[in-house]
């Protein structure tokens, strides 16, 4: 195993509304789609489809949608291994309502996802003992993403941490033992409670996290691109121009593709332009994981 996802799996159950119902009224949609999506399933599609060797470490509830989600991460050759269904819960899911000018309203109900615990860890111990790399997100229990990085850090397994969606309440100690922390513009907003209206501001912002002691802080910046920035360096990825058609995933299609590029040559920068590419491909087509590239197109982008 190369890496592993440790993080959560939702149903996206996207409505395309014309008009929002009021409140005791049923109105007519004209299309409904449901996907496979949760930060941590795209990010493990988001490496597999690219080649690398990955386990997911998450819960799945007691309903229709559990298989539909393991057969979707085996599709993509994501060991499952450690896949469970907890009795009586309900998937994680997420009704999505999209309206004609393409602005979403999203509601995340975690279901499943809340029972993913450090016990989890242990009974997946061996197997995670010989990943290279964890990537973790915050859509399930708090707990469980501190006991993974320490367990990350006792067995010499490098960690990136996506602080999403963003918790003032995340302790930013154990993000410093993550070699990677990778928020987009608003979590580090929200983390630090300052404005990130400029790269002026993202930098202030930054320096706050950096001087409790962040070693590599990667911020996306949506159509600006993504900034790398450590104590003492500061590198600028530029975004690739695209005509964006749905940015949803696009974080996750980064880190996905850069953990992938990553774990392969140890070159920060050049696996954030990969990452770039990869998720400015993503913003391109409808849907999240559906809208990423398959190597084979990758292969032909970079060209
Ligand atoms: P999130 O999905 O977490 O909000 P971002 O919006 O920051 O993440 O997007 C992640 C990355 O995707 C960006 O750093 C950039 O590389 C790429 N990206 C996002 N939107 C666009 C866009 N409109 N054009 C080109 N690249 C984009």
């Amino acid at each position: 195993m190369d890496i592993a996802v440790i993080g959560s799996n939702m149903v996206d159950l996207i409505a395309y509304i014309n008009d929002m119902p009021k409140m005791g009224e049923t109105l007519e949609a004209p299309d409904f789609k449901m996907g496979c999506g949760g930060k941590g399933a795209n990010q493990a599609v988001a490496a597999a489809t690219l080649g690398a060797k990955v386990m997911m470490l998450t819960k799945v509830g007691d309903d229709i949608f559990a298989e539909n989600t393991i057969r979707n991460l085996k599709q993509y050759g994501i060991n499952t291994d450690y896949v469970e269904s907890v009795e009586g819960v309900s998937s994680g899911v997420a009704p999505i309502f999209v309206d004609q000018s393409s602005q979403n309203r999203i509601l995340i109900i975690k279901g499943a996802n809340q029972y993913l615990k450090p016990a989890d860890i242990d009974r997946a111990a061996e197997q995670l003992k010989q990943c290279k790399l964890f990537i973790l997100q915050l859509e399930i229990p708090l707990e469980t993403v501190y006991y993974a990085i320490d367990f990350a850090n006792s067995h010499g397994i490098q960690v990136i941490l996506n602080p999403a969606p963003a918790s003032k309440t995340l302790d930013i100690r154990y993000a410093c033992h993550c070699d990677f922390f990778m928020p987009n513009e608003t979590e580090l907003e929200i983390l630090t409670g300052l404005p990130v209206q400029s790269m002026e501001e993202i930098q202030a912002a930054a320096s706050v996290l950096l001087s409790k002691g962040l070693k590599n802080l990667i911020v996306t910046l949506g159509d600006k691109g993504a900034v790398w920035l450590t104590e003492d360096k500061k590198v600028f990825i530029e975004p690739y121009p695209v005509k964006a058609v749905d940015t949803s995933g696009a974080g996750d299609a980064f880190i996905g593709c850069f953990a992938y590029h990553y774990i392969q040559s140890h070159d920060i920068a050049e696996s954030m332009k990969m990452a770039s590419l990869f998720a400015a491909y993503s913003v391109t087509g409808q849907g999240t994981q559906s809208s990423y590239p398959n190597k084979d197109q990758f292969e032909q982008l970079k060209q």
